[in-house]
C-alpha cells in the first residue's frame, strides 16, 4: 500500500486510510468507506489469499481518485489508470472462493494472535508481541496481531456480533494478568 501510494503522488495515503475486517460482508469483497477512508474487507477477502493485493488495490485506488479530484464516476478512467500504474488490471469484479475460514477458538489457557484484517490466527502458550501477520506486510499493511488472553471467542459466523471481539481494548497489562488469571483447574469461568 506504501509504494502504491507513492507511486500516485500522494506519499500519505496508505497511513491515513484504515483496513479493517467486517464480517457481515456477504457478497461484497471488499469496499471503500469514502467519508472516513476506511476500507472494509469480508470473508470473501480472507478466503481469497492470492488477490489480496489487488482487492487493496482496487479500493486503495478509490481513495486515491477521490482525493484527486472527487471521483464522480467510481471506476471512471483516473481510477483506472491508478490500478494500472500498480500493475494491476482495472477490473471492478473478482472471482474469488465463496468458502470463508471459520474462526479458531482459543482453548486451555492459549493466546489467540489475530489479524484483524485478514483474520489469520497463530495460537501460542504466551503472548509474543513481536508477531506479524506475513500475508498482509506482504501485502504492505501494519501486519500487528492483536493479542486475546486465554479466553473463549465466538465465531465471526455466528450470531453475535464480531465487534464483541475486534473491539477489544488493548490486552490486558502483563503484570493484572498474573493477578486476574482463574485458578488452575478452574478453566470454565472467565
Ligand atoms: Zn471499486
Ligand atoms: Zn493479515
Amino acid at each position: 500500500m506504501q509504494s502504491w501510494s507513492r507511486l500516485w503522488g500522494l506519499p500519505t495515503l496508505s497511513q491515513e486510510v484504515k483496513v479493517r475486517f467486517n464480517g457481515r460482508l456477504r457478497t461484497t469483497v471488499a469496499r471503500l468507506l469514502s467519508s472516513v477512508e476506511v476500507i472494509e474487507v469480508g470473508p470473501r477477502f480472507v478466503a481469497s489469499q492470492s488477490k489480496r493485493r489487488e482487492i487493496l488495490c482496487h479500493e486503495l485506488a478509490h481513495a486515491a481518485a477521490n482525493r484527486r479530484r472527487g471521483g464522480r464516476q467510481p471506476h471512471g478512467a483516473e481510477w483506472a489508470a491508478l490500478v494500472r500504474r500498480a500493475g494491476f488490471d482495472p477490473v471492478t469484479r473478482l472471482t474469488v472462493s465463496q468458502k470463508s475460514s471459520r474462526s479458531k477458538q482459543s482453548r486451555d489457557g492459549r493466546y489467540e494472535h489475530r489479524c484483524l484484517v485478514c483474520q489469520f490466527v497463530r495460537v501460542a502458550r504466551r503472548p509474543v508481541r513481536s508477531w506479524r501477520c506475513a500475508e498482509c506486510v506482504r501485502c504492505g499493511l501494519p501486519g500487528n496481531l492483536a493479542v486475546c488472553g486465554p479466553v473463549e471467542f465466538v465465531s465471526w459466523e455466528g450470531e453475535k456480533p464480531i465487534t464483541v471481539l475486534w473491539n477489544l481494548p488493548e490486552p490486558v497489562p502483563e503484570a493484572l494478568r498474573d493477578k486476574l488469571r482463574v485458578p488452575q483447574g478452574d478453566n470454565s469461568k472467565g
